[in-house]
């Protein structure tokens, strides 16, 4: 096995030292690392674990200050929204905390046809999304002519040919699905996904292999390995993440940040996002019921304030796994991109119209069953900005070109304008009085903070969207 197909970076010892060493801070320690995270350059592995342990309220208060600073001066109040689409719900694997693992009788199996993927991809049109996450278990059944891996091909070709006028298309597809050999994500980059998203689970090699009992999946480091793969690929925005409540939630967390080290070491630039879930019950797991170590709200609070200081500028995503009290929560504290309106069940959203439900077919339960523009109306009226932007990679700005945008804090000025063009075509476009007024005055309020060239950039945008164009961005 070459060393390449190995997760060497990956040092059990490494994380159980600095686990050990950290785990009765001093505060000033703990003080200092909080005031280097001011200066953006992010914390490295040792910072996290002296992080992790904190339990003073006065020093969780402090984290949770600075993590606020941190987003609102990176990300402003800008919120990215998403859905994502389940095309199958097929799968090979034993995963023991999912209702898609292989021998799960009780799962309703589907893999959605073309067209059914079409009208999905239509209703989330329909509601204002520009943007979806493609998911899948782990085995492609022939679907028409489609066969294998062609089938998701075929699928993300099918979501973005769909058009319903006015700008109505989703604009980036990323996609969430089993590792693949290089090869094959060479043929993944083609078809134009936007981040190529996998999570390793748990870093954790012994709890990996106890709750992967079957299937490729069992293999740790042909997962662990995937997105260098991906990235030799081309693939330059990839996404990690740890399911949260399978092993020692610090032991993963740097785990993480072993990963993320890795890859800035070989290829310069770490992960675009970061996914923090959290175990949820899924249909015929008991594992799901009762999550091995499962994380309390406060310490899923501090998972993703530690993460927006050791990494500023990767994005932090939090689905709708969580419910929308936590998620308002998570919000403060770093969370760039959320999901709304979510079905993890594939066909779900034709159901929804339908008024039907197969909860027999889904992934897991969802913590939040609000609509987009219940969501969207949630978070405008404290202060966010939702956006519903997809320039950066249709204009080439994805791994160093975006990190080294990002840096200097440039992003912000491409990023402020595209939320309020792209909120304000949602808004024009699929939302009545109510949402369309607090959204209308929450851009007049976003204006009146910007600095000069932005904001007169952002009106100019504004004004073409008024006047009837669509996809405007800079
Ligand atoms: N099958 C592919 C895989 O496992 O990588 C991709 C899709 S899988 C449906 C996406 C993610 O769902 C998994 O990586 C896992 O973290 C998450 N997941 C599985 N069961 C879950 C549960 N009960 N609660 C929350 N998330 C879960
Ligand atoms: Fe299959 Fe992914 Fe669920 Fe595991 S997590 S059973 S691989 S769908």
């Amino acid at each position: 096995m070459k060393s390449s197909e190995v997760a060497t970076w990956l040092d059990e010892a490494e994380i159980a030292t600095a686990l050990q060493n950290s785990s009765t801070p001093d505060a000033a320690h703990v003080e200092d690392i909080i005031q280097k995270s001011l200066e953006l350059n992010g914390l490295d592995f040792q910072d996290v674990a002296v992080l992790s342990h904190i339990r003073q309220p006065e020093q969780l208060q402090s984290l949770f200050d600075a993590a606020k600073r941190v987003k609102e001066t990176i990300y402003g109040r800008r919120l990215v929204l998403f859905a994502p689409l389940y095309v199958s719900n097929h799968c090979g694997n034993e995963c023991l905390y999912c209702a898609f693992r292989r021998s799960n009788t009780a799962l309703h199996r589907r893999a959605l046809q073309l067209d059914e993927i079409r009208r999905e991809t239509e209703i989330l049109v329909d509601q204002g999304h520009k943007r979806v996450l493609l998911v899948a278990g782990e085995a492609y059944p022939a679907v028409g002519s489609s066969k294998g891996l062609d089938y998701i091909f075929d699928a993300i070709r099918t979501i973005y040919e769909v058009k319903n006028g006015n700008g109505g298309e989703i604009r980036r597809i990323n996609v969430n699905i089993a590792p693949l050999a290089t090869e094959e994500f060479r043929a993944l980059k083609e078809t134009g996904i936007g981040t190529y998203q996998l999570f390793q689970e748990t870093y954790h090699r012994a709890t990996y292999a106890a709750v992967h009992v079957g299937g490729v999946k069992k293999d740790y480091d042909w997962r662990a390995t995937a997105v260098d793969r991906a990235m030799e690929a081309g693939i330059d925005d990839v996404g990690l993440g740890v399911l949260f409540g399978l092993a020692d939630w610090r032991f993963d967390l740097l785990g993480l940040m072993a990963h993320i080290r890795h890859l800035e070491a070989r290829f310069g630039v770490g992960c675009h996002t970061v996914s923090v879930p959290r175990i949820e019950p899924a249909c015929g797991s008991d594992m799901a019921a009762t999550p091995p170590h499962a994380v309390s709200d406060t310490d899923f609070l501090k998972i993703t304030a530690i993460l927006r200081l050791a990494v500023p500028y990767t994005g932090i995503i939090m689905s709708t796994r969580e419910n929308a009290d936590t998620r308002r929560a998570t919000l403060e504290l770093g969370v760039s991109q959320i999901s709304a309106g979510s079905r993890t069940n594939p066909g779900g959203y034709a159901e929804s119209l339908d008024q039907t439900r197969d909860e027999d077919a889904a992934q897991f339960q969802l913590g939040d069953h609000r609509s987009l523009e219940e969501v969207v109306k949630d978070i405008s009226a404290l202060g966010y900005i939702p956006s519903f932007c997809t320039a950066c990679y249709r204009l080439g700005r994805t791994g160093h070109d975006f990190m080294d945008m990002a840096k200097p804090g440039l992003i912000k000025e491409k990023c402020g304008p595209n939320a309020l063009s792209t909120f304000l075509e949602y808004l024009l476009d699929y939302t009545k009085t109510e949402t369309r007024t607090a959204g209308l005055s929450a851009i007049d309020l976003e204006l009146a903070d910007m600095d000069g060239k932005v904001r007169r950039l952002s009106e100019r945008m504004l004004e073409r969207v008024h006047a009837g164009k669509r996809d405007v961005f800079c």
